[in-house]
């Protein structure tokens, strides 16, 4: 069967091992583009999710290249993203496309519908194979993550820029051919070395920014207007707080085996939001605060218009802002937005970030400091 799925940042590399190993064929959909977003926007109902409208623009473009079904998460919670599948389906049904809809529901209530699922895509293959085909691309989850975990920090010190972005480009396409896991984690270790020989500044005074937000728009860089590549080449260091194997570790993984543990940041969040809003709007309340404490110069909290869960967070937000002392800069996206718009406004954020620095490194001088913030950190201004 010609598989496809959504496409979300990275993950598409684990996403194809995973239906390759299960012999099948991965059609992985075009990059997001401008065409997927049209697509998605004029099928879908104007008041979906943004990612909703690029999911069905995905489906479009990969149904163009011959995809014959789709790969899917199901949910369950009180945002609308347990509804995706099902309208996704209904909105292909409309269109007279013939794709057959997988949709893998998180086996919370049972497991025999996931079970089923499961079975059918699993059918042409051995169980140690489906074990073998898991493991890849679960190596492949971390890799990736890691890996762009890295750049987030080299990015800020880079010498000539973009050249972060074009090693990270060349190690996922490493990670995306390796067949085995021994030949992921060789993947990792040349691309950690490639990147650690990239001309750097070390001594550069950068700023530290914290990125929270729902999970597609903080993962998918075409949504994002490639937010983590822009800051870093501006001088600053991205603290993003959610990951796709974080996510699947933790809401799949251990979420059904019941070892799942929220304690650490429902306590974070409770002065704030005392309930699960759905997604990720209390993770985006409690991992502000834990940046807060930590000490980071801002945090960029990013969410689709009309998004639930995070814009109860949006409202909550200002009184984090307010008791650590920390700017919030929140960016709500849509299909009108623009990246110009983004760009300046992410520009003058860290100009506000850059003065606070200074104002901090003006008063340490008067009081006859070292020049240095609470974190020891040398104070400049960015780029
Ligand atoms: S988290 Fe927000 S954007 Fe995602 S499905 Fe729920 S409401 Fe929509």
């Amino acid at each position: 069967m010609k598989l496809t799925f959504p496409h979300m940042g990275t993950a598409y590399i684990p996403f194809r091992a995973l239906i390759e190993g299960l012999a099948h064929e991965a059609i992985v959909p075009p990059e997001c583009t401008q065409k997927t977003l049209a697509l998605g926007a004029r099928h879908a109902p104007e008041s979906a999710c943004l990612p909703l409208k690029i999911n069905i623009g995905n489906y479009l473009e990969a149904w163009e290249k011959g995809a014959e079904a789709i790969l899917m998460a199901g949910g369950i919670g009180p945002c609308r993203f347990g509804f995706y599948g099902y309208v996704e389906q209904e909105i292909l049904l409309d269109l007279d496309i013939p794709l057959q809809m997988f949709i893998l529901e998180p086996p919370c209530n049972g497991w025999r519908e996931l079970g089923d699922k499961l079975r059918q895509l699993a059918h042409n293959v051995s169980p140690r194979q489906v074990v073998q085909a898991i493991r890849l691309a679960w190596a492949k989850f971390v890799a990736c993550d890691r890996i762009e975990q890295l750049t987030h920090v080299i990015r800020a010190y880079e010498i000539q820029k973009g050249s972060t972005t074009r090693v990270l480009r060349n190690i996922l396409y490493q990670i995306d051919c390796a067949d085995t896991v021994t030949k992921v984690r060789e993947a990792v270790r040349q691309g950690q070395s490639q990147l650690g020989s990239l001309p750097q500044e070390p001594g550069r005074s950068v700023l530290i920014v914290g990125i929270v937000g729902e999970i597609y728009t903080v993962l998918e860089p075409f949504v994002n207007f490639h937010l983590e590549e822009y800051l870093g080449e501006m001088g600053v260091v991205v603290r993003r707080q959610l990951w796709f194997s974080d996510w699947i570790l933790h809401h799949i993984v251990l979420s059904t085996l019941r070892l799942k543990n929220d304690t650490h940041l429902y306590r974070l969040a409770r002065p704030y939001l005392e309930h699960f809003v759905g997604g990720h709007g209390l993770e985006s309340v409690a991992h502000s605060v834990a940046l807060a404490k930590e000490g980071v110069d801002g945090i960029v909290h990013i969410l689709p218009f009309t998004c639930m869960p995070e814009i109860v967070a949006q409202s909550v937000l200002p009184l984090v802002s307010r008791d650590y002392q920390i700017p919030i800069l929140t960016i709500v996206v849509d299909e009108h937005s623009a990246e110009a718009g983004i760009q300046t406004r992410l520009e003058a954020f860290v100009d506000l970030l850059a003065s606070r620095r200074q104002g901090r490194y003006a008063n340490l001088h008067k009081l006859g400091g070292r020049g240095e913030d609470r974190k020891g950190t040398r104070i400049a201004v960015p780029r």
